[in-house]
């Protein structure tokens, strides 16, 4: 199983995220300050890190220097701002990637799984992965390649109805109640 070593301060990011990715076949070990990461990167290791900027007790971009010092791990820094990811690519810290928050889950997933290809990492689930592929009656999508058919039409679909899709139909036996109408 890939293992992720996700390295962000805030818990209403790092909390949600490393639970998507955990759903999504990942194995996420979580670390919330600068020396934290860098301690458990060296006693555990990791397939890829994702690596927020700032962060308590160390920059996120001390932390892939120390990281980098003894491992070629493929790493995405995740920035709040658009400054400063000319700060990570100037410093050309070796960060493989980066992504810009707030940031899709989409977005960072593939990201993540490109870096992990590109790096020929080949536990990496490609397109038909299970995961990727979903089929509830006459619908089928593919959240990859972002695809919806409906009896093997394929209909265009905007990304907020998708979202929603594909809540629905990975929750097939839950009812999902609508609020009061207006
Ligand atoms: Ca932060």
């Amino acid at each position: 199983m890939t293992r992720i070593l996700l390295v962000e301060d805030e818990e209403s990011y790092r909390v949600p995220l490393a639970y998507r990715l955990e759903k999504d076949g990942f194995e996420v070990a979580q670390a919330a300050t600068g020396p934290d990461a860098v301690e458990l990167f060296a006693a555990s290791g990791a397939d890829l890190v994702l690596l927020d900027l700032m962060l308590p007790g160390m920059e996120g971009t001390q932390v892939c220097r120390e990281i980098r010092r003894t491992s070629d791990v493929p790493v995405i820094m995740l920035t709040a701002k658009d400054d400063e990811i000319d700060k990570v690519v100037g410093l050309e810290l070796g960060a493989d990637d980066y992504v810009t928050k707030p940031y899709s889950y989409r977005e960072l997933l593939a990201r993540v799984r490109a870096v992990l290809r590109r790096r020929g990492d080949l536990s990496v689930s490609d397109e038909h992965a299970p995961s990727d592929a979903i089929a509830v009656g006459r619908i089928s999508m593919d959240t990859v390649r972002h695809e919806v058919s409906v009896a093997g039409e394929l209909v265009a679909v905007p990304l907020r109805e998708f979202e929603l899709l594909e809540m629905f139909l990975r929750n097939p036996d839950r009812v999902l109640t609508r609020g009061p109408l207006t």
